[in-house]
């Protein structure tokens, strides 16, 4: 928004929509850079905050957030649970995987929270993957990413999906939450010593948190090598390409990076804020660029 609209809004109103960012700790977080780019190139007037949030404050901070009737925003660890029990109402995917990272005022000014990463990383895969729903997916993880994944991928009807994960009572707990949302084959499989990927035609996603800002540290797997028709993706977008991603290009196979899946699940969020469709591209340069500050 230029300075002379900006400031008729300011003079004459109506002021500027107001969106944020919350979570502890949350320098380092590139989002705002991303929307505000989104927001700019839309000719949208919002203005999108990142506020560091005391985890021991956050029911006063979200009174205070609603109260001020902000629009919406996004939530990041370690919030995305915590704030379910502030919201009106919930999509079916944050109540299936029981966490929120987007937030949207209604018209009628209540609240509903959406988990917007499993269908960003959806979106990716669906791309480069036109037949997901006849393949089998293994998912590295148990966390808040693995289970948005999880549920987007048995919403989607995917043929099987198969969680491993270090701690093995949280992959089972994953698996038996989401029995029967669907026709998914859902199991667990226990993660001991190196967990050897090989398989033909395979989906591997790598949802854990190793790799994040470490570009030397990858998760327990190895690849067989001349995979035919495997494809592995990584959510950790910081480095783009991790050990994880070099390795399984080693080894044959097709990779996805979890940049895109971080722009999708922004553009869902612009999209749902703004009625708009912002430009992808866009904000995956612009994360680029706040990348390569760090
Ligand atoms: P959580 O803390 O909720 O979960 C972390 C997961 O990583 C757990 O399953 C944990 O296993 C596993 N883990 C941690 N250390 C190890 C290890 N040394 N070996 C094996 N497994 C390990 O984190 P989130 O799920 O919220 O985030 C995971 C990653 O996803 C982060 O890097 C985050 O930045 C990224 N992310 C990316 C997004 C994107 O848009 N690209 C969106 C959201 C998140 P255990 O249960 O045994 O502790």
């Amino acid at each position: 928004m230029d300075t002379n609209t900006s400031l008729q809004a300011l003079m004459k109103g109506p002021l500027p929509p107001l969106y944020f960012c919350i979570g502890s700790p949350v320098v380092g977080n590139p989002t705002q850079h991303m929307m505000e780019k989104a927001f700019e190139q839309l000719g949208y007037p919002g203005r999108y905050l990142t506020i560091e949030v005391d985890p021991d404050e956050l029911e006063p901070s979200i009174w205070g957030l609603l109260a001020m009737h902000f629009q919406g925003g996004n939530v990041t660890a370690p919030f995305k649970q915590e704030v379910l029990s502030y919201l009106d109402e919930l999509t079916k995917s944050a109540s299936l995987c029981d966490a929120v990272n987007c937030i949207t005022r209604k018209d009628d000014g209540t609240y509903i929270g959406d988990n917007t990463d499993g269908k960003g990383f959806l979106q990716s895969l669906v791309e480069i993957v036109p037949d997901l729903k006849k393949r089998k997916v293994v998912v590295f993880g148990s966390g808040g990413a693995a289970s948005a994944i999880v549920t987007e991928l048995a919403l989607h009807g995917v043929r099987e999906v198969v969680v491993v994960n270090r701690t093995l009572t949280r992959a089972k707990t994953l698996v038996d939450n989401l029995a029967g949302i669907s026709r998914t084959t859902l199991s667990w499989e226990p993660w001991e010593g190196i967990y050897q990927i090989k398989e033909h035609d395979l989906v591997v996603v790598q949802a854990t948190s190793v790799g994040l800002f470490q570009p030397d540290d990858c998760i327990k797997v190895a690849f067989t090598p001349d995979l035919h028709n495997v494809i592995a993706c990584d959510v950790v977008f910081n480095p783009v390409e991790t050990t994880f991603l070099k390795k399984a290009k080693l080894a044959g196979c097709q990779t996805l990076d979890g940049l895109g899946m971080l722009v999708n699940q922004g553009a869902i969020a612009v999209k749902q804020w703004t009625g708009k469709e912002p430009d992808r591209a866009l904000m995956r340069s612009s994360l680029e660029e706040a990348f390569a500050i760090c």
